[in-house]
């Protein structure tokens, strides 16, 4: 059975009118946050291919500059590498970011955690090199405080910011207001897995996206979602992964146990009209687990799939805020 997903952005699966003139469809990708990045948009005439690339890349590396986890002069380093006490000054998007990830950090009972650095790094999900003795205290993240009017945050000590899990979804939604600004009506932007749509196509369709089993699993019914000015992450644990021992871990890590999640899930995919937030959220479902998950996601309104394996087979789990949406036929 095919289930068609609507949001109700897109009341009754009836699309409004195509943007007008003549619009030529453009597809770029390229690589960024140590994953890769597409982009598909109708571009309005006398834009080139060239103009969108260098504006996408040129944000991309502004956001990498100031979040990478993996680069030593990153305003994300210089907090983490901060004296205890010390009141940090940051850029506008990181400080937007952290702010949202304390949030989401609160809201999901620490199970989004932004100060898992040490942990990513001690599991191989980081930069190589040596890494000091696994100690993560859970809700250290608490002690971060934040100033709003000296764009400011205090690091209390021993703070390690990783931002992997928020940060992709952000840039998607950063890079999405740059097409806004150029004029382009119609795209597809896709980092590392988390999508953001804007308009319909000129035939009038919306962006189509499929929620995908994990590979080598059959399909437990296919689930299409129409996507129209929203976006959907998703946090699987066969995207990335590390070998120990045989066993295949997850890179998503259960801030309680600093050890990576182990459970049947095998991906957790989120709506929202941010996809920041689309992408946190993903990431503290797959720690919470599909009952916790499930009743997280109906207390927020969040529209939210769980795909579980269970006996080899794929079972699909739906909240009450995704399950409004379908549409079987
Ligand atoms: P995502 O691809 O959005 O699921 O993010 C996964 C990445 O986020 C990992 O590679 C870690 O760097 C980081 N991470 C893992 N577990 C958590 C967590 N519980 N809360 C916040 N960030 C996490
Ligand atoms: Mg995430």
């Amino acid at each position: 059975m095919r289930q068609v997903a609507i949001p109700n952005s897109l009341p009754g699966g009836k699309p409004p009118t195509p943007p007008p003139g003549t619009h030529r469809l453009l597809s770029i990708a390229g690589e960024t946050m140590g994953t890769t990045w597409s982009l598909e948009c109708f571009t309005p005439p006398g834009l080139t291919g060239d103009a969108v690339r260098a504006l996408v890349e040129s944000r991309l590396d502004l956001l990498v500059r100031q979040m990478s986890h993996w680069r030593g002069d990153s305003d994300l380093a210089r907090f983490n590498r901060a004296d205890p006490g010390a009141a940090v000054s940051l850029p506008a998007e990181f400080f937007h970011v952290l702010n949202a990830a304390l949030q989401i950090a609160q809201e999901t009972g620490g199970a989004f955690d932004p100060t898992l650095g040490e942990v990513v790094n001690a599991w191989g999900f980081g930069p190589p090199g040596p890494h000091p003795e696994l100690i993560h205290p859970p809700g250290r993240w608490r002690k971060i405080l934040l100033d709003p009017a000296a764009q400011s945050a205090i690091q209390p000590g021993g703070a390690i910011l990783d931002l992997s899990a928020i940060a992709k979804g952000f840039a998607v939604d950063h890079v999405a207001v740059q097409l806004d600004s150029l004029g382009i009506g119609s795209y597809l932007l896709e980092i590392g897995g988390e999508l953001k749509s804007r308009g319909v196509k000129p035939d009038g369709q919306p962006w189509w996206v499929l929620i995908e089993p994990p590979p080598g699993m059959p399909p437990a019914g296919e689930i299409i979602i129409a996507l129209y000015n929203n976006a959907v992450a998703t946090s699987g644990d066969y995207r990335r992964y590390v070998e120990r021992a045989g066993e295949r871990l997850p890179h998503t890590l259960d801030p309680l146990t600093a050890a990576p999640v182990r459970s049947p899930l095998a991906s957790v995919s989120v709506l929202h009209a941010d996809a920041m937030r689309a992408d946190a959220y993903a990431t503290a479902l797959t720690v919470l687990g599909a009952a916790r998950g499930l009743t997280l996601s109906d207390q927020l309104g969040l529209p939210a799939v769980f795909l579980l394996r269970e006996d080899g087979r794929m079972r699909t789990l739906k909240s009450r805020a995704f399950q409004a949406m379908l549409d079987e036929d």
